[in-house]
């Protein structure tokens, strides 16, 4: 039985490792695509053009939105990121597991869009844990930690609204842990009324054949 790719959405605090845990979970399963968002904020060192982001102007950017090519977009600590809908349509149509590592705005819209995707909200282990891993980053400077911290207060009051949460203690053990969950979420009855319908059907058929 050919199974249908799930959207995935991850979200989580800048600094709660969300990032690294999407990438070892496409290194070491096959069944995922991670989608590649659009963003018009700069690089950070090391970071390449169509990998972690297809780095953008303001004015291209706007003109995705208008040609109707993201499935979704948000402003974040004042930069615009989207997600490109060709790539997700083309993923999902081949079978394969879609992963959004996009900020809760754009989560929820997503949800609206496709209200079968599964929203996956990680956590770090602490505050202070997250605090730590933000300004060891180095990458940002004081006020742009700060500006992030103060989004992550105002994002936690949404995590309800997630299906599920994962706690980012260590990355091996949350890596293989998502992969439990996507797997677990392959498992409803709602997403498997097919085959649920066949054997259904085939009792039901073999019970008159009996009698
Ligand atoms: P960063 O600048 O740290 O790479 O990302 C900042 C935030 O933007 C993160 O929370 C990240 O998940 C989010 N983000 C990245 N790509 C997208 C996207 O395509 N759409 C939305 N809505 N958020 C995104």
């Amino acid at each position: 039985m050919k199974r249908r790719g799930l959207l995935i959405i991850v979200s989580g605090f800048a600094g709660s490792g969300k990032g690294t845990i999407m990438k070892r979970l496409v290194e070491e399963y096959e069944n995922y695509a991670l989608s590649v968002s659009m963003t018009t904020r700069a690089p950070r060192p090391g970071e390449v053009h169509g990998r972690e982001y297809f780095f953008v102007s303001k004015e291209e950017f706007e003109r995705k939105i208008k040609e109707g090519g993201l499935i979704e977009y948000a402003s974040y600590v004042e930069n615009y990121y989207g997600t490109p809908r060709a790539y997700v349509e083309e993923q999902m149509a081949a079978g394969k597991d879609v992963v959004l590592e996009i900020e809760i705005q754009g989560a929820l819209k997503v949800r609206e869009r496709y209200p079968d995707a599964v929203l996956i909200f990680v956590l770090p282990p602490s505050v202070e844990e997250l605090y730590r891993r933000l300004k060891n980053r180095g990458t940002e400077t004081e006020d742009v930690v700060r500006k992030r911290m103060s989004r992550a207060a105002e994002e936690a009051g949404i995590i309800e609204r997630y299906d599920y949460i994962m706690i980012n203690d260590e990355v091996a053990g949350s890596v293989r842990r998502l992969h439990n969950l996507i797997e677990s979420a392959h498992l409803t009855p709602g997403r498997n009324e097919e085959f649920i319908r066949g054997i259904q059907n085939d009792l039901v058929r073999l019970w008159k054949g009996e009698e």
